[in-house]
């Protein structure tokens, strides 16, 4: 289950060496379990470290490297499981697996790396309810209580992790409609589905012999999955990812209950809770009510219409205007977001960021918690173009200072910067935290028109006193301004 978060190359590797291992070192029974249960504990540790150090900056790297290593003990500790007799149907799985999942993870690109999630989600969900639905039958009709009531939470946690990772899918690559699809009782229908699987389930795990009620329970399980996404907004998926990530991880632990696998029991919990803290942590930062979320509901509010906003009120600029505006200017804020990651302007923004400082000005760039398509976007895409970690404000730090700031370039950020989310209590994302670029002394938008941004409404900032629209791609805007500067 871990396998889509830690990649397909430490699986493959751990599987070479395993099989490597094995042959050489052919173990009697009792030294093979030693084996296993050795690199199941370095496996389990080595994944708490790993969080613990993925959850800073200066640690990440050493986190990722950590959940390799335990992934590769994990993969080790498995194939010496004595149960395991021949490779043969599991290399061939590898191969397929690894010839669909090898190029994805080279050639998605970042922008489009929570559609991937939402997929990666989605198939290790599946595989851990194929597994319940392979136990189930494998011991059928003679299912204790106990393991048919683990199989329940599998298989429920599975396919509902399933559908509802799909449907996250296609509203992120916009094959489905990304507004909230809401229909009449909709909350109703929603738990009685979840109420009906809950009763089938229960049923099983009274009467376990009656093994006609698995498939109803699961096709109500994989129908609870659609109804929980479909009436979500764009705006929360980033919060579903994680949700849907926490659940799919207490599918794989409840997998370990089923097949006695105690590493997939801590594997699948740590994911488990993981995700379920970081999707507390987005609700936080879009100011969405965590119930509502759970229960797939939004406050639908009617955006105001783009000509009221707008119209007459929008002043664009050049690059050269906006060279000579930095050329006077002491303090400078970038807010970065989707359009520059679209644009892949973030080389050009860090030598637009090195000329500044060379010229004596302070420069610093803010960080909104949901800008860009994922958690930590605009952090990655500004660490490729090395600048400095102490140069990001995140939202809470910088929101205070616009004030004295002289000049914010918003490049690429819409949503993140919509003053409506502040002030306008009927607006679709009120509530949701921003940075308070309006309060600048002057700001320059960066965008190539006056379209919307994921939220899909318009936003006033463009149209404030205080606010200049550069029309451009995010890149070529760079670009243009930093010639400009060089010619002053
Ligand atoms: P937005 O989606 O609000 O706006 C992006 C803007 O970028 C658009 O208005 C677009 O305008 C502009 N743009 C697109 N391509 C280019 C380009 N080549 N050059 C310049 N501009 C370009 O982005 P934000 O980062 O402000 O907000 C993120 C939104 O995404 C929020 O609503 C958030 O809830 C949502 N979201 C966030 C996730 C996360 O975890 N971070 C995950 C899923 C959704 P134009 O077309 O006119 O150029």
């Amino acid at each position: 289950m871990v396998f889509p978060v830690f990649g397909p190359a430490t699986y493959y590797s751990g599987l070479v060496c395993a099989a490597a291992v094995r042959l050489i070192a052919s173990p009697d029974a009792r030294t093979a379990h030693w084996y296993v249960s050795l690199a199941g504990i370095a496996a389990a540790v080595l994944f708490v470290f790993s969080l613990k150090w993925l959850s800073s900056h200066k640690t990440a790297r050493r986190g990722v490297w950590m959940g390799e290593i335990g992934m590769a003990s994990a993969i080790l500790a498995t194939l010496f499981l004595p149960q395991v007799h021949h490779y043969g149907w599991i290399m061939t799985g590898f191969l397929i697996g690894g010839a669909i999942g090898v190029p994805l993870a080279l050639f998605t690109p970042m922008t489009a790396v929570p559609q991937q999630t939402a997929l990666s989600h989605a198939f290790g969900a599946l595989a851990a309810a194929m597994v319940g639905v392979a136990e189930f039958y494998l011991h059928y009709p003679h299912l204790s209580q106990s393991l048919m009531i683990s199989i329940c939470f599998e298989t429920l946690l599975g396919f509902l992790t399933f559908t509802g990772s799909l449907m996250a899918f296609g509203k992120l690559q916009e094959i489905l409609p990304t507004r909230p699809m809401n229909y009449p009782f909709g909350n109703v229908v929603s738990l009685g589905v979840l109420s009906a699987a809950v009763v089938t389930g229960a049923c099983l795990a009274i009467w376990p012999s009656h093994g006609f009620l698995f498939p109803i329970f699961i096709s109500l399980a994989m129908l609870f999955g659609i109804l929980l996404i479909i009436p979500i907004g764009g705006g929360d998926m980033p919060t579903v990812i994680a949700l849907l990530n926490s659940y799919a991880g207490l599918s794989a632990s409840a997998m370990g209950f089923v097949i006695n696998n105690k590493l997939l029991i801590v594997a699948g919990a740590l994911e488990g809770s993981s995700g379920f803290i970081l999707s507390m942590i987005m609700c936080k930062a879009m100011n969405r009510s965590f119930t509502n979320v759970l229960f797939g509901r939004m406050q639908v509010q009617k955006a105001a219409a783009k000509d009221d906003v707008y119209g007459g009120k929008i002043k664009s600029t050049t690059p050269e205007e906006v060279a000579a505006m930095l050329d006077g200017a002491r303090r400078v804020v970038i807010v970065p977001g989707y359009g520059l990651a679209v644009a892949q302007a973030q080389h050009v923004t860090g030598e637009l960021f090195e000329l500044l400082q060379d010229r004596g000005a302070e420069v610093e760039f803010a960080i909104h918690p949901v800008a860009g398509r994922m958690p930590g976007h605009m952090n990655v895409l500004l660490a490729e173009a090395d600048i400095p970690y102490d140069r990001l404000k995140e939202m809470d730090e910088i929101n205070s200072q616009f004030e004295n700031v002289d000049l914010v370039i918003v490049n690429g950020a819409n949503d993140v910067v919509n003053p409506d989310a502040r002030d306008n209590a009927s607006s679709p994302i009120a509530g949701m935290p921003i940075l308070n670029v309006d309060k600048a002394r002057t700001v320059v938008v960066v965008k190539r028109s006056l379209s919307p941004g994921f939220a899909g409404i318009p936003n006033p900032l463009f149209a404030a006193d205080n606010c200049l629209m550069l029309f451009s791609d995010g890149k070529k805007a760079v670009v243009d301004i930093i010639q400009a500067l060089k010619k002053e």
